[in-house]
């Protein structure tokens, strides 16, 4: 996008926000001899009685090392939702501004769009699970501040073609927001290594999928310094504590042991959807790009129960557009998916 100006997106009150100033921020910890009387904390050792760094600097400095982007374009948050949420409150004036998802997809974007008061605008995938380019473009008006894409999506497992990606990148004058919490099953490569070619794109990335780590929260955001700065302005100061900062670092120094997590998913994907194939009641399985699988059944909810008798839970997505009769699967161990692949067929 040309002429793209952040400073036009920005809302008023936020552009002219002072931010609170913890103790932390206005002397930065190094760790030396410093007597720190400046923030009320309990000086005796518990090791989280110290406030943790409000701008998780030795997490970043790894993230950036791995993901080869600046630590400056990075921003973290407690978990991806957070993330998101910010980006509403940075960028969309409630009862004015609106919003463009992509059903189906995942539930977050329209729960943070209606707690913040922002219209959401659906424009359906089409029956490839591709985005509608034209349909979308021709939706947006001035009001109009963020674009959101799924990929690869949820529930669907594909990955957006990257020309529909880039045409809505180049024509959106708003933010496009790629979610890629899903990325590291992908075959597509990641979006970031073009961070500098778009101005308004924005990449949210999370631990909680490939790294393991649903539980301590963590979600990340990729942009220019400048989308960055004003999220930093409005994050509360000590957003992600620290036992999610230690816990995040020592996972990101151990990536062969995440690489190889994913290798052995991967390699669960493939055998799963081979057994999948021979069920008579499974109608259609769809690609996959994640780490789960979508497929089509007779009757969604007849299953879905069955399974639960057996003591297998699953997703049933039959409630979402272009989704009826479908079920997400999640890929689980190879003993799970075992379990599984048995269920299914005795049912
Ligand atoms: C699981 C998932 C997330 C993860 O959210 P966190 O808050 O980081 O756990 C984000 N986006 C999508 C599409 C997901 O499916």
């Amino acid at each position: 996008m040309k002429d793209f100006n952040i400073k036009k997106l920005i809302r008023l009150n936020i552009a002219g926000l002072k931010p609170y100033s913890s103790a932390r921020d206005e002397y930065q910890a190094t760790g030396s001899e410093m007597v720190f009387l400046d923030a009320n904390e309990n000086p005796f050792q518990t090791d989280v009685n110290r406030y943790p760094d409000p701008q998780q600097r030795n997490l970043k400095i790894e993230l950036a090392k791995l993901k080869n982007v600046p630590a400056k374009n990075i921003l973290l948050g407690n978990g991806s939702d957070e993330v998101l949420d910010l980006l509403f409150r940075a960028f969309c004036e409630p009862g004015k501004d609106n919003i463009i998802t992509l059903p189906p997809t995942y539930g977050m974007y329209k729960v943070l769009a209606n707690i913040n008061n922002i219209e959401n605008r659906e424009i359906l995938l089409n029956s490839d699970f591709e985005p509608n380019v034209q349909e979308i473009l021709n939706s947006v008006d001035q009001d109009s501040k963020i674009i959101f894409l799924c990929s690869p999506n949820n529930p669907t497992g594909n990955s957006f073609s990257e020309n529909s990606v880039i045409e809505i990148l180049l024509n959106f004058k708003g933010l496009v927001i790629i979610d890629e919490a899903y990325i590291d099953f992908s075959a597509k490569e990641s979006w970031l290594k073009r961070l500098g070619e778009f101005p308004n794109l924005v990449i949210t990335q999370t631990l909680s999928k490939a790294f393991g780590m649903a539980g301590i929260r963590l979600g990340i955001c990729y942009a220019s310094s400048g989308i960055i700065e004003i999220l930093n302005k409005i994050k509360p100061p000590y957003n992600v504590n620290e036992l999610t900062q230690v816990r995040a670092l020592n996972r990101v120094l151990d990536i062969e042991n995440v690489n190889s997590e994913v290798a052995e998913l991967l390699k669960e994907r493939k055998h799963l959807k081979k057994a999948l194939i021979k069920v008579k009641f499974i109608t259609y399985i769809y690609p996959s790009d994640a780490n789960f699988i979508l497929v089509k059944v007779d009757d969604a909810n007849k299953r879905y129960q069955q399974l639960l008798q057996k003591g297998i839970v699953i997703r049933n997505r039959t409630s979402q557009p272009r989704c009826e009769n479908t079920l997400r699967l999640t890929v689980g161990t190879a003993q799970e998916n075992q379990k599984l692949i048995e269920a299914l067929k005795s049912i």
